[in-house]
Formats: structure tokens, C-alpha cells, sequence
């Protein structure tokens, strides 16, 4: 019977890791992968983490079930730092789950119970899990414009032109901050007016968050999603703690169904669980219970905080220096937009025959739609890069 599989295209990304494994060049720079590194190239366990898995171990009792919807904590401590006091707490149904993409993938099943004839628009670009998922479920998807090729910022009308489209029935899936993949984010105003026009047309949003804290801090990158949550009567929220606590393999993440009516509340809470009973029964535990450690012991906390606050300055260093560089490697202010990206990606706008150059003839790996992580530079391959970015025309 599994003669008629077909083989499935590889993951872009997953390829471009492995070709950089490969390369034997010294002064090769990775800027594919999308996981944060340091200075020496490394993804530490960050310390809060590592302090809670200490004294985890001395206190875990038992590694028995916990409930459907992962343990009722965690959930607490993540809807507090999603959403803080934007909504009451007992509007939000909420379960744990195996990272972001399981959230994701969650809320796509959600919908698509409520709606078989659901539109999911999706900004274009996204990131491409978003797209593979909605296929291979068998969704429908409808791409909304968002990036200026131009200026490498929002396409601000083109979105609001597009989104104007959706119905009720239909999902707007929405970045919470640090746009994946191209860095350009909505303005406060800007979220203000996706709002009132979602309220217009009923369209229920989808925010994936995924990077909070990595922008402009952890408050002001929940801002938009707050704002949606207070405003509109239905919302879904995919979020992970992969990135801004640092446990990627741990899979942790978090689905939020948002609604202003008890009643509703309690079937989501059900439809949640459910839906983790089907798929895998229970979430995953232990990286959500570091998690919730570190969120609920002060000391910890501050710690994590500072953390989340050296990484977000470290990468918007980065950002700065590679303007500044270019700047002056250019005369033109032309790559000024690399300091207003935020969160740890940028689409540079190069062709993908450019990148190809860079790879070549100076070992640079981003992805293919010239995607670069940040993350990935440090001081001294910084002006490197921004050689090579000349070099290959862009
Ligand atoms: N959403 C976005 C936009 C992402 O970039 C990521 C991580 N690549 C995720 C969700 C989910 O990540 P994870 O499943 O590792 O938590």
C-alpha cells in the first residue's frame, strides 16, 4: 500500500542547514536557520531555565499525566504574559501544546471544525509552515499582500485592500510582532485599523506569536495582540515559547481561544482539550512547567527578563552596525530598513541569483527569498556581510 506515497519536497531551511554542515570554508556565516545564536554561534539554555531544571529535579514527584490542556499553571502564567490585563482571565480557553507549530496547527483544526468552508488569509509572505499546514489539511487559503519590495516595510493598503476580502467565516492569520519572514511590522495605528475593519467584515483573527520579546520588549510586543483580544469578540492565539525562553526540543506552546461569553468559553475549553485528545492526548510537560517556573518565582523572572533583554538589544545592535555599514559601503541611506525590522529576521529584497553569489563566492547562507537571521552575525562578520551584500549587486 505505500508504493502510491510520493516523496515529499525537502524543507527548504532543513537543505540549507545541511549545506552549510557541508561547507568547508573557514569563514562561512549562517544566516538560515531560524534559532537564535550568540556571539560564538551558540543556543545556550538560557540561565532562569537552567536554574528551574535544577530545581525541578529536586522536586518533581511524579511524571504522571497532567490534564488534557496541559497543567492549568502554565496556562495562567502564559495568558498573563500574552495578554495581561487586556482581557479577564476567564474569557480565554487555553491549552498547552508541542511548541508553536502545534498551536498552529490546533487552531487550523479549530476552524476548520467550526468551518469547512473557512478562508484562512494569510500574509504573503508567511512562514512557510503556515502555508504547508493549510495544505496538507486540505484548507482553504487565500494570500493577503504585505511586504513592500520597495521600501522592505508593510504594504500597508495593499493588506487592508486584501483583507477586506474575508467574511464571516473566515480566519485572518495575523504575526503578533517580529514578522517571520520578512522583520516589517504593524504600527500601533496600523493594528487599530486591521481591527476595525476585521470588526467590519467579521472575520475572526488568528494571531501567531512566536518571538515576544525580541522586538521592542515583552509588553510592546504583545500590543497588537492585546489590542485584538480586548476588541474583537473572537480570537485565536498560537504561541510558543521556543524562541524567547529557549527550549526549542522541549516543545512548548500554548493555543488561546479568546471570547467574551462564558458559555462559549467552556465549549472552546472543551473543544481544546478535545482536540489534544485526538491528536495526541496529552501536551507535552516539561518544558512548560520551566516555563512556568521561571514566570512565577520572582528571581527568576527578573532573570529571564534580562535575558530576553540582553538577546533583543544584542540582535538590534546587529541591525544597527549592518545599516551603518552599508550606509557607508553604499553612500545611501537605501538599507536604513534593517534598523527598523524588528525581531531576529530581515528579507534583504536580494534575487535569489544574488543570494546564490553570496553563498558562493563568500559563504553566506540565507534562505532562498533572502531571508536573513540576524542572530546569525556577530561584529565581525558584519561587515563582511555587508561587503558581500555589495558585492552581489543587491
Ligand atoms: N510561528 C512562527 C512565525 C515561527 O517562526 C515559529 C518558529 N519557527 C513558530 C510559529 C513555531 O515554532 P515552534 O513550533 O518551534 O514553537
Amino acid at each position: 500500500m505505500f508504493e502510491l506515497l510520493k516523496e515529499q519536497p525537502a524543507d527548504k531551511i532543513l537543505m540549507l542547514m545541511q549545506a552549510f554542515k557541508e561547507d568547508p570554508r573557514d569563514q562561512k556565516i549562517d544566516l538560515g536557520v531560524g534559532v537564535y545564536k550568540d556571539a560564538q554561534g551558540r543556543t545556550p539554555v538560557m540561565r532562569a531555565i537552567k536554574a528551574a531544571e535544577k530545581k525541578l529535579w529536586e522536586i518533581e514527584d511524579t511524571k504522571t499525566y497532567t490534564g488534557l490542556a496541559g497543567d492549568i499553571g502554565y496556562a495562567d502564567a502564559m495568558v498573563d504574559l500574552l495578554l495581561g490585563d487586556a482581557v479577564p482571565r476567564d474569557a480565554v480557553a487555553a491549552a498547552a501544546t508541542p511548541g508553536g507549530t502545534g498551536a498552529v496547527r490546533q487552531g487550523f483544526d479549530l476552524v476548520r471544525m467550526a468551518n469547512r468552508e473557512a478562508r484562512v488569509f494569510v500574509s504573503d509572505p508567511t512562514w512557510p509552515n503556515h502555508l504547508s499546514i493549510l495544505k496538507h489539511m486540505e484548507m482553504h487559503m487565500v494570500p493577503y499582500r504585505y511586504f513592500n519590495a520597495e521600501t522592505r516595510g508593510v504594504d500597508f493598503d495593499g493588506m487592508m485592500e486584501d483583507i477586506a476580502d474575508a467574511r464571516i467565516g473566515d480566519v485572518v492569520l495575523l504575526h503578533g510582532c517580529c514578522h517571520n519572514p520578512t522583520g516589517a511590522n504593524l504600527t500601533t495605528e496600523q493594528w487599530q485599523q486591521v481591527i476595525d475593519l476585521l470588526k467590519k467584515t467579521g472575520a475572526v483573527p488568528m494571531i501567531d506569536i512566536a518571538y515576544q520579546g525580541f522586538g521592542d520588549g515583552l509588553d510592546e510586543d504583545a500590543e497588537g495582540t492585546r489590542m485584538v483580544a480586548a476588541q474583537l469578540p473572537e480570537v485565536l492565539i498560537a504561541a510558543s515559547c521556543s524562541k524567547n525562553f529557549g527550549v526549542y526540543r522541549e516543545r512548548t506552546g500554548l493555543l488561546l481561544a479568546v471570547a467574551h461569553d462564558e458559555a462559549r468559553r467552556k465549549v472552546n475549553q472543551g473543544m481544546l482539550n478535545y482536540l489534544n485528545r485526538q491528536n495526541y492526548s496529552f501536551p507535552p510537560d516539561h518544558g512548560a512547567r520551566l516555563v512556568t517556573m521561571v514566570l512565577q518565582d520572582p528571581e527568576l523572572r527578573a532573570d529571564w527578563e534580562a535575558e530576553v533583554k540582553e538577546i533583543r538589544e544584542g540582535v538590534l545592535a546587529l541591525r544597527q552596525q549592518l545599516a551603518a555599514e552599508l550606509k557607508r559601503l553604499t553612500n545611501s541611506d537605501r538599507f536604513d530598513f534593517l534598523a527598523e525590522h524588528r525581531g531576529m529576521f530581515s528579507r534583504l529584497g536580494a534575487t535569489p541569483e544574488q543570494v546564490e553569489k553570496m553563498r558562493v563566492d563568500s559563504g553566506i547562507y540565507m534562505v532562498g527569498d533572502s531571508r536573513m537571521n540576524m542572530a546569525g552575525l556577530n561584529k565581525d562578520t558584519v561587515p563582511v556581510l555587508a561587503k558581500a551584500i555589495v558585492d552581489a549587486g543587491v
